[in-house]
């Protein structure tokens, strides 16, 4: 098994004020565990390029996209930070930091699907999954598991692809971008009722591809793995999709007080194991992985490394 990881020193150096948990130690908590498990030697370390602008566009309105590099540039000139919501700001980096994202992404899918590697994880950030085609919300800027995924299809010619959700808020932005795309299927879990309050109800209902399954606060391992067996994996196998992307989020974590989930890392490597097991079934193996929450330093780090050595197959 060959699985890399993809990051960029910008993805560091964007940060929204000492106050916010969306914070760059996330990506050292990651990088500090992988040493200490001592897997980091097992993976192939790559530096993410940034995206080109074409692909982002893939998925978010020109006047969004463009909006943003005007903020960006505002914080770049300015020194400071520049909001966008109550809780999303651009500081100098934010703009180089979010093409990198996007740009792991689309270079992970690219080296998977040409067999350089059986699968890719992404430490990256600002993350994506809030991120609507029209509007950047929720620390999210561009939405990178949506661009990657739409540049299975649209480049690489894919007709089938997955999009897999287990953080613990509903990734309302990568539901907008495909709500009326049959090429793609997203399944999801949520905490409900909770930011951003989207997912159950509206035009997804109606979709057989939006398998978004809303569970309430408290919700342990348990429950997860059983949604997952009777609502993902029968709605996955009878798509089976050529290409399996991940938004990878870990605060559903039990000590993660951003949601109130119960899982461990053993329930993030089970879903890993049974993600993969669709993946080899239907798609060649190939999975892409983004990180998206998780803001508990310690189960982040430890979570990802669970997820990594299921990806590697390393335990
Ligand atoms: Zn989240």
């Amino acid at each position: 098994m060959t699985t890399a990881i993809y990051c960029h020193p910008e993805c560091k150096r964007h940060e929204m004020g000492d106050w916010h948990p969306e914070s760059p130690d996330r990506l050292q908590a990651i990088e500090d565990q992988l040493i200490a498990s001592r897997i980091d030697n097992y993976l192939d370390h790559r530096e993410a390029p940034a995206a080109d602008i074409v692909d982002i566009a893939r998925v978010h309105r020109a006047d969004a996209i463009e909006r943003l590099r005007e903020q960006g540039r505002e914080a770049k000139e300015n020194g400071g930070y520049v909001p966008i919501d109550g809780d999303t700001l651009l500081n100098a980096h934010t703009w180089d930091a979010a093409l990198h994202a996007a740009g792991a992404a689309v270079a992970a899918t690219d080296a998977v699907i040409a067999g350089e590697l059986d699968n890719a994880f992404c430490a990256i950030r600002p993350p994506g999954h809030h991120a609507r085609p029209g509007e950047a919300m929720g620390f999210c800027l561009f939405n990178n598991v949506a661009i990657a995924a739409r540049h299975a299809i649209d480049v690489h010619g894919l007709e089938r692809v997955a999009i897999v959700d287990f953080d613990v808020h509903h990734g309302n932005g990568t539901e907008e971008a495909f709500l009326y795309e049959p090429r793609v299927m997203m399944v999801s879990f949520f905490q409900h009722p909770f930011y951003p309050y989207s997912g159950v109800g509206g035009e997804a209902q109606f979709n057989p591809h939006m398998v978004n399954v809303p569970v309430p606060a408290m919700s342990n391992g348990e429950k997860v793995r059983q949604l997952v067996t009777e609502l993902w994996l029968p709605a996955l196998n009878s798509f089976k999709p050529q290409m399996i992307f991940i938004s990878a989020g870990f605060d559903a974590h039990r000590e993660d007080d951003m949601g109130q989930m119960g899982l461990v890392e053993a329930d993030y490597a089970w879903i890993t194991r049974k993600v993969m097991e669709v993946a080899k079934a239907h798609a060649g193996g190939r999975i892409v992985s983004c990180l998206e929450g998780g803001y508990n330093l310690s189960a982040l780090g430890r979570s990802v490394v669970a997820h990594l050595k299921a990806l590697a197959e390393l335990d």
